[in-house]
């Protein structure tokens, strides 16, 4: 497995678990306004951890971490996803996949193995735009797929958006419920330009304005147990 990070601890990234994140290189979408451009793109200067000192790491941390967090890129483009979650979990930890819900059969098959503990599955835009969010073409089918099998067999999940002047609209989060709801949690991220992104045309947009999008939030946060601007 090509690993292009570790963040050896988070209390944000796992709801109420102490965690770390590890970072899988690749991902399958271009989305423009990506926050991780060198891990998208295999970056030449990208420091790349060997799997075997990030499962040392994991064997010295068992007491003092409960969860790692396996992140992208998107981790299932991997052939060796399954492997590697499965020695995650075998030395005690609790693993939460983020993912951005192109590969519904890997999900599916991990969470039938009860390797993955949580899900965070990014709903991109609305069906109709998912092309230009995702800069390439959409595969809608398999994102509908996802959304229902997380809801279905995951022990606990979380869909995010992140919502981007020029490819939404603020109205826009009332078609994404449209397509995730009722579900457990769901979490609007507001867009940010303050490092280089996927698309440097990105760089010089200016986020939505957070009062419009806390009002859309009060009108839909009532289809999911929690529901807030992240
Ligand atoms: S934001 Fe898009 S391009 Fe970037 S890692 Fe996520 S799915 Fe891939």
């Amino acid at each position: 497995m090509e690993i292009g990070g570790l963040q050896k601890t988070t209390l944000i990234d796992y709801p109420g678990e102490i965690a770390c994140i590890v970072f899988l290189v690749g991902c399958n979408f271009r989305c423009p306004f990506c926050y991780s451009r060198e891990l998208v793109l295999n970056d030449p200067n990208l420091f790349k951890i060997k799997e075997e000192d990030f499962f040392l790491f994991l064997e010295k941390r068992k007491g003092q971490l409960d969860a790692c967090v396996v992140c992208g890129g998107e981790p299932t483009i991997h052939k060796e996803i399954f492997d590697f979650c499965k020695r995650i979990k075998e030395l005690g930890y609790k693993v939460k996949l983020d993912t951005n819900g192109s590969n519904p059969d890997v999900v599916e098959k991990l969470l039938k193995a009860n390797l993955i503990d949580y899900i965070a599955m990014d709903v991109k835009s609305p069906f109709s735009k998912y092309k230009r969010a995702i800069g390439v073409s959409a595969p809608v089918s398999r994102i509908k797929k996802s959304i229902d099998i997380i809801k279905t067999l995951c022990p606990d999940y979380e869909f995010r958006t992140t919502i981007v002047p020029e490819i939404h609209e603020v109205k826009d989060i009332k078609q994404i419920v449209k397509q995730i709801a009722p579900a457990k949690r769901f979490f609007i991220q507001n867009f940010r330009n303050d490092k280089e992104l996927l698309s440097p045309h990105f760089n010089q947009v200016v986020p939505f304005d957070e009062f419009e999008i806390q009002k859309v939030i009060s009108e839909i946060k009532h289809n999911f147990e929690i529901c807030y601007l992240r």
